[in-house]
């Protein structure tokens, strides 16, 4: 018997910490849904005490999701916690992560605590969060940091106070593989009560070495590995779910355990997270790189052909390349629509909602032959991404002529007023924002405008994400369309109708 990795997906935590990756609480709930369909086996969906965004959005998760642990992020103080215990109330299964730093540094300067009292805060913690759940989850702030000795009794008195997983993180990036190896064995064989416990391990990328440290810890007896999708994170970023997954189930020889993910899901949860976020995958990146399949070289793909195995340690289709099977066209009816929808985990809140929707889909079968799963998520971001939709783009004339200067007119509904206005521009995007500005008059500062086709070709759905930034406040905007000037100004509005609204987004703190 194998076993088991516990697979711990903090995209919606430590990932949406990120500058710009907030997500609203519809997206948190969309990606929650794949990563639970995926096998993950508990998802950190927030840090319910830091704002009522986030908390809203634990909330949400820990009710959408039934087959996996939903985890919520509190300090060890009681007020934190019970955040955290009542945005989870609704789960099948939930869990409380919680923390306090353990270095001399972190304890003299931010805690201004004495080593005892912080032991002291750690079981209260622990014992407060009980209440609430049986399942609660301890790391030691900072513990690269911390004196071991002194480690290993916070970590002795959080497990006999009931904690079940215990969690080292190397919260810098600092530590190299061996060294993180050897730090997880002499807690396991220095703490006495150790063997009560899962050992679990959190790893940033600044050194790059995240997935390498993480995968040491793996051989020296931890058992839960904290990542993210697209190794999404603060900085340099967290371990890369894909990464960890495939490692594993690719060498089999190698290590003494495996997960529960389901593989093939790997590649449509990167261009999940991708779209929602607006981060791009570099192209070379492991598993889920545009790259990370294609074979140029004339005598690799010789090999390939003749032999797969002969260069090729994985198959493409085994990590959901290619899985976004043709299913939808112009011809398919509103059953078969709303059949896909479910089983990609769209569950749209009204009938009403799914004849917009079903006859949006129509609308782009019309323009575009074959409907792939990442055009119907584009269509449903489209839609719901923005709950109050003030600014709605209603026409666009976008023109653009070598040798001419390029201009475009847009009407744009003002809640129900119709506003229209034109400009030039150095292209016909810029023709557009320009036009939508003068309307708008928002002042927002445009930081970050990025085009990706949603599938290949040249009928292909553009996808837009705008980045618009006003008086602190950051927010994103989608918008697609088989036209990308379209897409650019829905995307745009859609970024604006959030700044307007002053919906809340989670800015969660460690
Ligand atoms: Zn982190």
């Amino acid at each position: 018997m194998r076993d088991h990795l516990i697979i711990f997906d903090t995209t919606l935590r430590d990932g949406e910490q990120s500058p710009g990756a907030s997500m609203t609480k519809e997206e948190k709930v969309r990606i929650a849904r794949h990563l639970e369909r995926m096998g993950v086996d508990v998802i950190e969906a927030g840090f319910p005490a830091a704002s009522n965004g986030d908390f809203e959005a634990v909330k949400a998760v820990a009710d959408a999701v039934k087959d996996s642990v939903v985890c919520g992020l509190a300090r060890a103080i009681e007020t934190d916690i019970n955040r955290a215990g009542e945005a989870l109330r609704g789960a099948n299964a939930a869990r409380i992560h919680t923390f306090i730093a353990t270095s001399p540094i972190h304890m003299k300067n931010k805690l201004r605590m004495s080593p005892e009292q912080v032991i002291e805060q750690a079981v209260k913690a622990i014992k407060w969060a009980r209440q609430y759940t049986d399942n609660v989850e301890f790391s030691p702030e900072d513990a690269g940091r911390s004196e071991i000795g002194f480690l290993c009794r916070v970590l002795e008195a959080v497990i006999d106070a009931g904690a079940k997983t215990v969690n080292i993180p190397d919260t810098v990036g600092y530590t190299m593989p061996e060294q993180f190896g050897l730090l997880i064995r002499t807690l396991r064989e220095r703490i006495p009560n150790s063997d009560r416990v899962i050992f679990s391990v959190h790893c940033h990328n600044d050194l790059g070495l995240a997935v390498a440290n993480s995968l040491s810890a793996v051989m020296n007896g931890a058992r839960q590995v904290e990542c993210t999708i697209n190794g999404l994170g603060e900085r340099a970023g967290n371990a890369a779910l894909e990464e960890i997954v495939m490692a594993v189930r690719t060498r089999q020889d190698y290590f003494p355990c495996d997960t529960r993910i389901d593989t093939t899901h790997i590649v449509p949860a990167s261009k999940l997270v991708s779209g929602i976020t607006g981060f791009p995958v570099q192209p070379n990146k492991a598993i889920v790189g545009a790259n990370a399949f294609a074979h140029e070289s004339g005598i690799h793909q010789d090999g390939v052909l003749k032999h797969r195995e002969t260069y090729e340690i994985m198959r493409a289709e085994d990590v959901g390349w290619g899985a976004n099977k043709l299913l939808l066209g112009k011809h398919s009816g509103r059953n078969a629509f709303r059949s896909r929808l479910k089983e990609l985990g769209i569950e749209l809140e009204s009938e009403e909602m799914l004849n917009t929707m079903f006859m949006r889909f129509k609308d782009l079968a019309d323009k575009k032959h074959e409907i792939f799963d990442e055009d119907l998520h584009a269509l449903v971001s489209d839609e719901v991404h923005t709950p109050e939709e003030h600014f709605r783009l209603l026409s666009l004339v976008a023109h653009s002529e070598t040798g001419e200067v390029p201009f475009a007119r847009v009407v744009i509904a003002d809640g129900s007023n119709e506003c229209h206005a034109e400009s030039e521009g150095s292209g016909p995007v810029d023709a557009t924002y320009r036009a939508i500005e003068k309307i708008l008059n928002s002042g927002a500062e445009l930081q970050l405008f990025s085009v990706n086709n949603i599938t290949s070709g040249t009928d292909a759905q553009g996808e837009v994400t705008v980045r618009l930034q006003k008086s602190g406040r950051i927010v994103n905007g989608h918008g697609a369309d088989t036209d990308i000037v379209v897409a650019s100004a829905k995307a745009y509005l859609s970024a604006y109708n959030k700044l307007y609204s002053k919906l809340e987004r989670a800015h969660p703190q460690v």
